[in-house]
């Protein structure tokens, strides 16, 4: 019997993979490929690109790219999707919410206690950033409290004495007090991993019941690596076109988590200063919370007045599964479920808006768009024991938003993560 090492080979470096990554080195060689390069913070001051807005220059949301290289922005319909590319995936743009969410897994017979206890026990979830409120978080806080809204403060993955309350969270936290998976690639790069970046896979070569190859593009050169296992983690948008790309089907199931800003005139209020979504109201089928726009900020010409000057409120629904993401094209709409949900939700965020002092007339929309894509290949009941669907190679797992049954309405980080140290364990 051969005495060499195992291999495996990590495709992303996300939620997913930068967690199944750093499980998995040491039982395995690892080596993790990333389309994109490191992570590199929105550098230029906010108001410096802001005074651009009123050149013509930002005319579509996909420009961002421009601005910041590791935001990618693509439409469907009218809804911009957003994703990280590179390093730390989308968690280098989160917001650093720690919420568990698998009430639908564990519907399926998926009992994930001791990987939450363990995420609880490695990872610097706090609400400690509560002590450092601003007198406008404080507020808002009142505000949700007042209308019954329950608002939680909200768990994050922060450091948190750290935090200087500039509300850069998603453009790239300037301190590193929020926490992302850039630090367990770096835990599974000290292992002995090896960390290939801007290395897009486009597909697997399969013999029977098996993957022989990953063929990805490397600045520019093609090339094909090889492993005993594969686990996919490109994202719930990323994962789907490797998989049908190698003659895997993925079903319409897309769920999105779309998101609307309610925002409007407050002159000097500061809510550019605040840690973003501080706090959350959990609602039925949607969550609200403070939350500084930056996609409708540079992109959406209402939202033309200086960010301090500007109050604004998220909405998050938990949308309906229909949608799919053939060669690459996503295809998502919201449903007549989702619209009705959303209009209920605005009403509630204008009337928070009303009794923080901006009138009805005054208000504004943002863009619509959506940052957590997931379910096209959902784990089913059947699944509960291996979390593996049948339809894959033996040697092929998916550990990222691609195998969530439900769309979660919340931040799904957390989940994903549980769900990574699940599988790593079975392997
Ligand atoms: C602005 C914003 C704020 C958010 N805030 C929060 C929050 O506070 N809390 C929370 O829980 N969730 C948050 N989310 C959502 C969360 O970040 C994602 O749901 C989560 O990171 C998804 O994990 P994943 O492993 O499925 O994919 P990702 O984290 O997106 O990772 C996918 C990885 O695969 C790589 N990749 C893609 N295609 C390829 C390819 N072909 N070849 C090689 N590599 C590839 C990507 O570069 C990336 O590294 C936020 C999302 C956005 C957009």
């Amino acid at each position: 019997m051969s005495d060499r090492a195992k291999t495996a080979i990590v495709i992303g470096t996300g939620a997913g993979g930068g967690m199944i990554a750093k499980e998995l080195q040491g039982k395995y060689q690892v080596t993790i490929l990333e389309a994109g390069g490191d992570f590199k913070p929105l550098s230029l001051p906010i108001n410096q690109l802001a005074r651009f807005r009123h050149s013509g220059l930002f005319f579509d949301a996909r420009l961002i790219r421009l601005l910041f290289p590791n935001m990618l922005a693509e439409k469907a319909g009218n809804m911009v999707m957003v994703r990280g590319i590179g390093a730390g995936g989308t968690t280098t743009l989160a917001t650093g919410n720690a919420a568990r969410c698998d009430g639908a897994l564990k519907a399926l017979g998926i009992n994930l206690d001791a990987q939450f206890e363990e995420l609880y026990r490695e990872l610097p979830v706090t609400t400690e950033h509560q002590k450092h409120w601003t007198e406008t978080t404080k507020k808002m806080y009142a505000v949700f409290e007042e209308m019954g809204l329950r608002p939680v403060v909200t768990p994050k993955l922060l450091d948190a004495p750290q935090c200087v309350g500039c509300g850069h969270c998603a453009i790239g936290c300037p301190t590193g007090a929020k926490w992302d998976t850039r630090a367990l690639i770096a835990q599974a790069v000290a292992g002995g991993a090896e960390l290939v970046t801007d290395c897009k896979v486009s597909g697997l070569e399969l013999k029977g019941k098996s993957v022989t190859g990953v063929r990805a593009k490397r600045r520019g050169k093609k090339t094909v690596f090889h492993a005993d296992l594969i686990i996919l983690a490109a994202g719930g948008l990323g994962t789907p076109v490797i998989l049908q790309n190698s003659g895997i089907p993925c079903g319409k199931t897309l769920f999105v988590d779309p998101v609307l800003c309610v925002a409007g005139p407050l002159p000097g209020f500061g809510q550019d200063k605040q840690i973003l979504m501080p706090f959350i109201s959990q609602q039925d089928g949607y969550i609200l919370s403070p939350y500084m726009d930056y996609l409708s900020f540079f992109f959406n010409r209402k939202w033309y007045l200086p960010m301090s000057d500007l109050v604004s409120i998220m909405i998050k629904l938990a949308d309906e599964e229909t949608g799919g993401a053939d060669g690459g094209r996503i295809d998502k709409a919201l449903t007549p479920v989702d619209r009705e949900r959303m209009e209920r939700a605005i009403a509630r965020s204008r009337e928070i808006l009303i009794r923080l002092g901006v009138p009805k007339e005054k208000q504004f929309l943002g863009t619509l768009n959506a940052g957590h894509p997931g379910g096209m290949l959902p784990l089913t009941a059947a699944e509960k024991d291996t979390l593996h669907n049948p339809s894959l190679p033996d040697n092929l797992y998916v550990a990222d938003a691609t195998i969530l049954p439900k769309s979660l309405g919340n931040p799904p980080i957390l989940t994903i993560m549980a769900l990574a140290k699940k599988i790593a364990a079975l392997l």
